[in-house]
């Protein structure tokens, strides 16, 4: 997926994600999406710095990345939300696009799933405008029926939507 792609796959996702954590649509809805916005849409312009830096649709795109992300505000308090950009990106990449990605790197080996259309192709919009919708209907349910296993972190900035 392209940078048009990605950039509207992250904004769409953190719309979505304020009125999911937030549906009143009031002042606190906005407010978590200017919280989330920014923060996911830097995560999901991330990994293709590997086609400057690296090989493309390898380095920076792995589990070992993601995980690094997901760390970071543990351990620093610092970049929180930015993983779920940077797993959006592998979403959209795997699910978007044609090529796979190598998700054990080092291992060279790409994983793909059996969809997407090319990167060039005029449905590419509509397959990240497709491939968002699925994402916030999965946090959608995970936070209406399972908050158990949403991230904490998106629990603690979105209250409203879990009773809390
Ligand atoms: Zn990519």
């Amino acid at each position: 997926m392209n940078k048009e792609g990605h950039v509207l796959n992250a904004v769409l996702l953190g719309i979505g994600l304020g009125y999911i954590l937030e549906p009143a649509g009031d002042f606190s809805t906005f407010r978590t999406i200017a919280e989330v916005t920014i923060p996911v849409t830097l995560g999901a312009l991330f990994p293709d710095v590997d086609t400057a830096f690296g090989r493309h649709r390898k380095t920076l795109h792995n589990f070992l990345v993601l995980g690094v992300f997901l760390a970071y505000p543990f351990v620093f308090d610092n970049l929180q939300f930015v993983w779920l950009g940077v797993l959006t990106h592998y979403m959209l990449d795997l699910a978007g696009s044609k090529r796979g990605l190598a998700l054990f790197y080092p291992w060279d080996k790409e994983f793909n799933l059996p969809v997407g259309v090319s990167t060039s192709s005029k449905y590419a919009n509509l397959a990240t405008l497709l491939i968002t919708g699925a994402e916030l209907l999965i946090i959608g349910l995970l936070v209406l029926y399972a908050p158990a296993y949403v991230p904490q972190e998106l629990i603690d900035h979105g209250t409203t939507a879990l009773g809390v």
